[in-house]
């Protein structure tokens, strides 16, 4: 692996500037969201083009150079930067066209979800996608995506309909259902293993108004609401997406100031369809749950809703996360969860349990590469907190807590968007599970010498 040459800038033409150490600009473009990962970078070459990302494509190749892709810069574990090799940064390719009539919309690899969310809003679409503004929807897409539409209308790439992809020889060839069948499969789910998505296209989905919001209940009651929830959630209509937490009331606006601090068990709660509908699919959760400390449900644009914690989770921030698909809640790990998630270090160190039943269920397994369609929730046990140095506490606490709830999980695998900095070979076998195999094949055709190994990465040795 070689060093970035000195003179990168004479071979390598771009319309933006490439970013090297030690100029005024590189401190701030090679920051990750997850403040606790500090990668430095060779050089960072901001592709404004297809062109351009050919071209960095081919010089990366031919120079024998670590690359590393970059999206939204959202990845928990870092993956969109690297120590000392070229990052590919798209951040600037930020195009959106909406197609109003034939539903669907095509973006560029630099958007973020909360600027697909608002194009498409105008037009009173949406593309099923995460539940935070800030991510990506590259790597977001490439790992999966699910949020508060996908029990109604699946996973992001359920709703994918074509990708262009540069691939590691430079060349530019679009994915779906007819060409590149197979590369098509793998890149959904399959993460930035294949090449580099200079477009997404989307199917998108009516929605415009939704009835939501958190409603929080006093930690002494999760047991309860967790053993309701398991049971509840297969059987609720499709337009009701029911997030569970474990976590704390954060000690801000618009928090009620008298439950700031206290420990939580928290429903985020999203039903696409007005208040009337909403009030009526909810009265099932209201009778059978305790009295709340809080209820935050009402009447909003869909895009509100999505943009609803954003405050909370700024851009700097220390994160250590780790993530498991889950089949089944048992009572024993009920009983961990409350051990640990009511022993949090820190505010907004939180345990999710996002539902990935509903229309995720309708794909089948080998449908796509992604691993989780047997499970009926993706969780997430993350220690965040603005203090670097909390870092040790926020990990010890993140990785106590998934060892003691991963012992219960069938699966084995994760949501590799979950992934933290030190997962292995066999967490990624586990998390694709059958699909592994034809993923290492796909690989093996796409980028046999792999050029694209900053990811969750599939072996080509691994292609029988
Ligand atoms: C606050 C927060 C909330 C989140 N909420 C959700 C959620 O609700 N639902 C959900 O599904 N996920 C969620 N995630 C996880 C998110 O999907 C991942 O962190 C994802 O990797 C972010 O994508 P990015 O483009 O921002 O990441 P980056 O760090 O830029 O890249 C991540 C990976 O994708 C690859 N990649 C990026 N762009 C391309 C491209 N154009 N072509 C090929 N490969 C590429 C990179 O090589 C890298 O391996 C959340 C993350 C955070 C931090």
């Amino acid at each position: 692996m070689n060093s970035i040459p000195a003179n990168i800038s004479e071979h390598l033409q771009m319309s933006e500037e490439i970013i090297m150490p030690g100029s005024n600009e590189y401190e701030a473009a090679r920051a990750l969201y997850n403040a606790m990962l500090d990668k430095r970078p060779g050089c960072i070459v901001r592709c404004t083009n297809v062109d351009e990302v050919v071209a960095t494509i081919n010089y990366a190749r031919d120079k024998d150079l670590l690359l590393a892709i970059r999206g939204g810069g959202h990845n928990g574990a870092g993956l969109g930067s690297c120590d000392g090799g070229l990052v590919l940064d798209t951040g600037a390719m930020k195009t959106i066209t909406v197609d109003a009539e034939a539903r669907t919309v095509s973006v560029e690899p630099g958007c973020t979800q909360g600027e697909v969310d608002t194009e498409a809003s105008r037009y009173g679409l949406a593309v099923p996608a995460g539940i935070v503004s800030t991510t990506g929807i590259a790597g977001l897409t490439l790992g999966g995506g699910h949020g508060y539409l996908s029990r109604q209308y699946g996973l992001t790439i359920d709703n994918l309909i074509e990708a262009e992809v540069v691939l590691a020889n430079g060349s530019i060839v679009m994915a779906n259902e007819n060409e590149h069948a197979d590369l098509f499969w793998a890149l959904r789910g399959g993460g930035g293993n294949f090449g580099v998505v200079t477009r997404f296209t989307f199917r998108a989905h009516p929605v415009a108004e939704v009835y939501a919001g958190p409603i929080f209940y006093d930690i002494a009651h999760a047991g309860e609401i967790l053993r309701w929830y398991r049971d509840f959630l297969p059987t609720a209509p499709r337009k009701l997406s029911i997030t569970l937490g474990i976590k704390t009331v954060p000690s801000t606006a618009p928090f009620p100031e008298e439950i700031w601090g206290r420990r939580i068990c928290a429903l985020i709660v999203c039903y696409n369809g007005s208040e009337e509908d909403g009030m009526a699919a909810m009265a099932a959760v209201r009778e059978a749950t305790p009295e709340p400390l809080m209820d935050g449900m009402m009447q909003m644009p869909f895009v509100a809703m999505q943009g609803l914690f954003d405050g909370l989770l700024p851009k700097g921030l220390q994160w250590y996360w780790k993530g498991d698909f889950v089949e089944e809640i048992s009572d024993a790990a009920i009983a961990d969860h409350i051990a640990h998630g009511s022993k949090s270090p820190s505010e907004l160190s939180l345990m999710h349990l996002y539902p990935v039943d509903g229309a995720v269920h309708d794909v089948d397994a080998g449908e796509t590469a992604w691993g989780g369609r047997t499970a009926t929730w993706s969780m997430v046990i993350a220690g965040i907190d603005p203090d670097p140095a909390k870092a040790g506490a926020l990990r010890d606490w993140a990785k106590g807590y998934w060892e003691a709830i991963h012992a219960h999980n069938r699966h084995g695998g994760a949501y590799v968007n979950f992934f933290s900095e030190d997962e292995d070979t066999a967490r990624v076998k586990a998390s694709y599970g059958d699909n592994y195999a034809r993923l290492a094949t796909v690989k093996r055709r796409y980028d046999p010498e792999n050029l694209f190994r900053v990811n969750q990465n599939i072996d080509p040795k691994d292609a029988s």
